[in-house]
């Protein structure tokens, strides 16, 4: 037990004179990963990204893949990083810029490399809430903005609304000069395939669940969270992404950004552009971005929930988001989350196989992890 201490100690001791964050494996008893850490006192700047909790799993993973996973997620990093030390950058600049770089890459589940619906199209979510002026900004069921997060800030910034939908959002982004693509820029052979494997189990489920019977029979429909590609299937390897940053003035901004569930319905909208369940900022409580079965964090509306029981109830970032991670696992949602404060604490909670996900600080190197037990 001594020793113990001894070692939590030397491990703070060390992170407040050599400004490495001091991290604990929070033992919160909800059976999930929880990495989190406070970062030393004076700490500038801090950047937490993830790329989604479906990943690749660790049986599969292969060497290129993993680098190539971890060098994305480092560049992301990098440019978050890079943005947030420009003079009168503000955290909303990290988040923007670290989303981009994984809104480009086609491994993950946002910009180019989203999943398609069931009609073979790719439509996306954005948002992003700004925690000092509780401002915030989302797109849904976008097909031509190449990079959603930016769309998301502008209508935060400029259009007077908080959410803009199909295409009367992409229009408006088009009106004020963000970046337009043909709708085939997204795809990529991966989703594709993806896609058809999972509309041949959608096509199975219906049969059985149909019974014979025309028409939509709602007394005897299947309940939401089982109904036939309503929910994520394990085998879907998704990654939606998002970013949570503290700038130098001490604010806090979230970002999440996705192609929302392989197979979907044309129209569903998931819980990433809504504000309140995949993204949440409040100077007061924390920054937060989801990733997960979309479905489970709208009904928990997942990232108020985390902020209220930090602000209202006194609970550390780690407890709050493993206590919301386990009701959302209890639901039968997978699912997970970055969480950020304003004094430098973050916590990187899931209640799955791994995450992809990282955090850069103030001495500008980047850490990357895929699976649980990665922590530095
Ligand atoms: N939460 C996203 C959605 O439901 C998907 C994901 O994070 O993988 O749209």
């Amino acid at each position: 037990m001594n020793k113990f201490i001894g070692l939590v100690a030397a491990t703070f001791l060390a992170g407040f004179f050599f400004g490495i964050p001091v991290f604990s494996d929070d033992a919160t008893g909800a059976g999930d990963s929880v990495q989190s850490w406070a970062s030393p006192p004076g700490t500038r700047v801090v950047l937490v990204i993830h790329g989604g909790c479906g990943v690749i799993p660790r049986s599969e993973m292969t060497q290129e893949m993993e680098k190539a996973h971890l060098d994305v997620l480092e560049a992301a990093l990098r440019a978050g990083y890079a943005a947030l030390q420009k003079p009168d950058a503000s955290c909303q600049d990290g988040v923007v810029e670290a989303v981009k770089v994984l809104e480009d890459s086609p491994l993950f589940n946002a910009g180019k490399g989203a999943v398609f619906t069931r009609e073979g199209k790719n439509e996306l979510d954005a948002s992003i809430m700004d925690g000092r002026t509780k401002s915030a900004g989302a797109v849904a069921s976008v097909t031509t903005i190449k990079n959603p997060i930016t769309a998301a800030r502008l209508v935060m910034q400029k259009s007077g609304h908080v959410l803009m939908v199909g295409d009367g959002a992409d229009q408006y982004a088009k009106t004020m000069g963000i970046e337009i693509v043909d709708p085939s820029y997204f795809g990529t052979d991966y989703r594709l395939k993806q896609h058809k494997r999972g509309l041949k189990e959608i096509e199975l489920e219906e049969l059985r669940n149909r019974n014979g019977s025309d028409g939509a029979d709602l007394n005897s429909a299947p309940a939401p969270d089982n109904a036939p590609g309503i929910r994520r299937k394990t085998q879907d390897v998704v990654g939606t992404v998002g970013a949570v940053a503290l700038d130098r003035a001490g604010n806090i901004a979230a970002g999440t950004s996705t192609g929302g569930l392989n197979n979907k319905r044309h129209g569903r909208v998931g819980d990433a552009p809504i504000i309140g369940a995949g993204n949440y900022a409040e100077n007061e409580s924390c920054a937060v971005s989801s990733t997960g079965d979309g479905e489970f964090f709208l009904r928990a509306v997942a990232a108020h929930e985390i902020s209220s029981l930090v602000k209202y109830k006194g609970l550390s970032i780690a407890r709050a988001s493993s206590q919301v991670m386990k009701q959302i696992k209890d639901d039968g949602g997978d699912g997970a989350v970055i969480v950020l404060t304003r004094n430098g604490q973050a916590a990187m909670t899931y209640n799955t196989e791994g995450m992809y996900r990282g955090y850069i600080t103030s001495d500008g190197s980047p850490h990357a992890f895929i699976y649980s037990g990665q922590a530095p």
